[in-house]
């Protein structure tokens, strides 16, 4: 995935290139306006992260003008302001999302993969870590290698990943099996195929977490196991 990240702020920037790194993502990174407008002009990128307050060229501008080069790809705009103005504004440039500083990295993250997963198909799917899921095929890949999972295990991952950062409850799975295959499903059972699923991903980045009385939650990041 090449994403392009448009920030002013060096060190907000130099921290999100790094985990954005990490996620798996390939960064190229605009400090101002210009430079953003004709890197997005001239390459071709799956996805951009475009901060509104930027030098030389306003970033609103800068999504206006990427708007009518018919550019279709999934913009997310960063901005520190908060006003339903500047959200409308921004949606009405072509914004796809919007995030208002301060937020979390995984916010981030799992609104980005929202907008990949909305956008048209990607061939080969979407890396998370060194996980590869590509849903249209069926098939998910670690480092490279193919990874061999149920159809339980693989609706439990596609759940996961859709809620990345974000607590999946029992009843959820639990509805998302029976969706699939009309089968009852205990609790029990959900934490079998939890720590089968967890020694799969080993080694992934990433995790999941149990989040005692409410239910797992899928992580990336240093929290493997
Ligand atoms: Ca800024």
């Amino acid at each position: 995935m090449n994403l392009l990240l448009a920030e002013d702020d060096a060190i907000l920037a130099d921290a999100l290139t790094a985990q954005l790194r990490l996620a798996g993502f390939e960064v190229e990174h605009a400090a101002n306006g210009a430079v953003a407008e004709y890197l997005l002009l001239k390459q071709p990128f799956d996805i951009a992260i475009l901060d509104l307050g930027l030098p030389m060229i306003d970033g609103l501008t800068v999504l206006k003008r990427l708007r009518e080069a018919k550019r279709k790809l999934p913009v997310l705009v960063l901005t520190a302001l908060d006003s339903l103005d500047d959200r409308v504004a921004g949606l009405n440039a072509g914004a796809d999302d919007y995030l208002t500083k301060p937020f979390d990295f995984p916010e981030l993250e799992a609104r980005l993969y929202a907008l990949l997963r909305r956008g048209p198909p990607v061939s080969g799917g979407i890396a998370f870590g060194a996980l590869v899921f590509d849903r249209d095929a069926h098939r998910a890949t670690l480092r490279g290698e193919a990874l061999e999972l149920s159809p339980r295990e693989w609706d439990l991952l596609d759940l996961l990943l859709m809620q990345l950062a974000r607590v999946v409850t029992k009843e959820q799975i639990s509805q998302t099996w029976a969706q699939d295959r009309g089968e009852n499903n205990g609790a029990g059972s959900i934490e079998v195929y939890i720590h089968r699923l967890r020694r799969k991903l080993e080694g992934s980045g990433l995790s999941i977490r149990t989040v005692r009385g409410l239910g797992y939650l899928l992580e990336t990041g240093t929290m493997d196991t």
